[in-house]
């Protein structure tokens, strides 16, 4: 068989893909689209350099070479920028760079000094670098990102790098006569090229499209979990990382509380101020909480005016400290509708977990317990269900331990 029956092929295989890449793009939601679009403009650019390579005989040798490689160069820089759109860079105008001196390269010594040998330089460079450059963005601008289908970009990618590296050095050991052409003929090494070309464009298309299905699951999953008001983590999340603490603490024996914060008297603020003010509320409330947790906190959105925080603390008191700051932040806050105060406080009930908890639930349980006292106490406090300790110290945890921050605000 001749190469150039094989780019005929390749090149109606490639530009087939190219078709239903650009049908099923437009399902794509937005923020996918740039990428898809870039990719698919790589994989019609990348099909018209093979179908020059196949068709292009009539023209002039230099104009069928530097238009072949040209439209290669560019299909892979379209690829590299369909790979950084995908994670949300935007591709910059220099990276056009590898496509210009290619062109420039192949006219230059098809032309002036016609040399196979240094044309093979140029693009082999050229290529490795467009290709070595999205296995970069793929490995390292996609920490979250661990889909199968990523892996497998990074993989074509790579061999792609590989077989240009391997192509260039068995040309230049070649003993090559000034007519070879590699579009033509039946070296096998000729044979091969187009064959590789179509990984890309054919293999890579099905990858990408699956990262892109990938990248709509994660973001499903992200969308199920959390709060659509307070973006916070929300109750089913909540119920799932609760469980995996609570297991992870019983099997390290390590620390674990629950609290339960629930805003007082929310309904006063919706009936006088509206619902909308009371959302405001909510937001704010649920930024304060959030940005007063530690690293390893999580802060969820267990009900309508209800928090639960999730706290590796060992001992109570490092649970009641560190949830009395944010009760004590909400307590300091200014809240408003248009120009008037309103005075917003939260309650919390803290229990720490106990041997004869056996699931997350019973931690949570006394929580929410803690946290009626709390409400029975008089609100804007913190209780704790770990009574014996508090005994113990001979003191009440709250307020006297913590002083009600109420009368100041
Ligand atoms: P307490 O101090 O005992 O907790 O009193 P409370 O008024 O806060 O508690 P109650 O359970 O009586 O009222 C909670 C209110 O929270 C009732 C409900 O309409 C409101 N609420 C629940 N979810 C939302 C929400 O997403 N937005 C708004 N604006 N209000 C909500
Ligand atoms: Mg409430
Ligand atoms: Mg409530």
């Amino acid at each position: 068989m001749e190469a150039g029956t094989v780019f005929t092929t390749v090149s109606l295989m490639i530009i087939a893909n190219a078709c239903v890449l650009s049908v099923v793009s437009r399902d794509l939601p937005p923020a996918l689209q740039p990428a898809a679009r870039s990719w698919q403009i790589g994989t019609v650019l990348i099909a018209g350099g093979c179908a020059v390579f196949a068709f292009g005989h009539p023209l002039p040798r230099p104009v069928m070479l530097v238009s072949a490689n040209a439209l290669m160069a560019l299909g892979l820089t379209a690829y590299y920028a369909a790979v950084q759109q995908f994670y949300g860079e935007r591709p910059k105008a220099w990276q056009l760079l590898p496509a210009i001196v290619t062109t420039t390269g192949v006219l230059w010594f098809s032309v002036v000094h016609p040399s196979f040998q240094i044309r093979v330089v140029i693009v082999s460079i050229a290529w490795a670098w467009l290709m070595g450059a999205s296995i970069w963005t793929l490995l390292f601008k996609s920490a979250d990102d661990t889909s199968l289908s990523r892996r497998i970009l990074i993989g074509l990618f790579a061999m792609g790098v590989a077989y240009g590296f391997g192509r260039f050095v068995i040309y230049l050991l070649m003993d090559i006569d000034r007519d070879f052409a590699v579009e033509s003929g039946t070296n096998w090494l000729n044979l091969l090229s187009p064959i590789v070309m179509t990984l890309l464009p054919v293999v890579g298309t099905t990858a990408f499209l699956l990262m892109c299905s990938d990248y709509l699951r994660r973001r499903l999953e992200v969308a199920a979990s959390t709060d659509y008001l307070t973006a916070l983590p929300n109750r089913r999340m909540l119920a799932r990382s609760g469980a995996k603490r609570f297991r992870e603490a019983r099997l390290n024996r390590s620390g674990f509380a629950v609290a339960v914060i629930d805003i007082d008297h929310f309904k006063a603020v919706n009936d006088t101020y509206g619902h909308d003010v009371g959302d405001q509320v909510l937001v704010k409330v649920a930024d304060i909480l959030r940005g007063h947790s530690r690293k390893n906190d999580i802060v969820a959105r267990s009900g309508g005016e209800e928090f639960t925080v999730l706290l590796d603390a060992a001992h109570p008191l490092t649970a009641v400290d560190a949830i009395e700051r944010m009760r004590v932040a909400v307590a300091r806050s200014r809240f408003t509708a248009g120009s008037i105060g309103i005075p917003v406080t939260v309650s919390a009930g803290v229990a720490t977990c106990l041997d004869t908890d056996i699931a997350y639930e019973d931690t949570f349980r006394r929580a929410d317990q803690a946290l009626y006292r709390a409400k029975e106490s008089g609100r804007n406090r913190t209780e704790t269900a770990t009574v014996p300790l508090i005994e113990e110290q001979g003191a009440s945890l709250a307020p006297a331990l913590l002083p009600d921050t109420s009368q100041k605000v």
